[in-house]
């Protein structure tokens, strides 16, 4: 760091963001709708609150301030829809007591006649070469993010069959949108993940970790993965030394 960084805002920032960070959504005894899809064994790691591994502190207030900005533009659109009326639902909040899931949905439009559960996701303007490149389907993550929204607020009475991703880009503002229809085929893609997640927890067996399993595997790499420990993803000699020390604490 220059000496003008270190004189000036910046390190106020950063402490900020890790003040912000270490304010660890708590979602008690809930999963949160956020997580659906990805790893168990990291969605237990993190029920459990085992510590995030910090790999680079640079690298991490970026992504501090990357996940900030989501904010900005998720209010931003979020603005718009409110504003123009188009929008019946913001930051709803949907909890299911059978799949044990919290979480709250962007935005429900209504549009002639027809309800769909909006997800605002920023991203950056070279995801979107790739996209056009590939044909590039809904990523996995979203699809069981958005399926799990679907399943929630159909149940608490909306009837709403639709689903989308509105893509931000935050560096040239370019939209994309991508389409998930409700069937009886996500539904049960829905069903199985969340009683899975739910039949590891209440076991205490400590699932596999399938980060490498999805998107080209960024979620088992160093600068994603929360608990990466001598080379390995969602690692299960970090999360036994945790536990050997948080026992010794407890005994003490
Ligand atoms: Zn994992």
């Amino acid at each position: 760091m220059n000496s003008l960084f270190a004189t000036g805002v910046r390190p106020t920032m950063d402490k900020y963001f890790d003040n912000k960070a270490k304010e660890i959504r708590d979602y008690g005894d809930y999963w949160s709708a956020s997580s659906a899809g990805y790893c168990m064994r990291k969605a237990i790691f993190e029920r459990m609150k085992l510590p995030p591994i910090i790999q680079d502190e640079i690298a991490n207030h970026r992504k501090q301030r990357i996940f900030s900005m989501g904010n900005v533009v998720h209010a931003w659109a979020q603005e718009i829809t409110r504003e123009t009326g188009v929008s019946v639902g913001q930051e709803l909040e949907l909890i299911d007591e059978l799949l044990k899931v919290k979480g709250h949905l962007d935005d429900l439009i209504l549009i002639d006649g027809r309800l769909i559960i909006y997800d605002y996701k920023s991203v950056n303007s070279k995801s979107f070469s790739w996209s056009k490149l590939k044909d590039y389907p809904m990523s996995y993550y979203h699809r069981m993010q958005l399926g799990t929204y679907m399943y929630m607020a159909r149940k608490r009475g909306y009837s709403v069959n639709e689903g989308r991703i509105l893509k931000i880009s935050k560096d040239d503002m370019r939209m994309e949108e991508q389409q998930l229809m409700w069937s009886d085929k996500l539904e049960q893609e829905i069903i199985d993940y969340w009683f899975d997640l739910n039949r590891f927890w209440i076991s205490g067996e400590i699932p596999p970790c399938t980060c490498a399993e999805h998107e080209g595997g960024f979620m088992a790499k160093a600068n994603f993965n929360p608990y990466f420990y001598k080379d390995e993803p969602c690692s299960l000699e970090y999360f036994n030394k945790y536990i050997k020390g948080k026992k010794g604490k407890d005994n003490a």
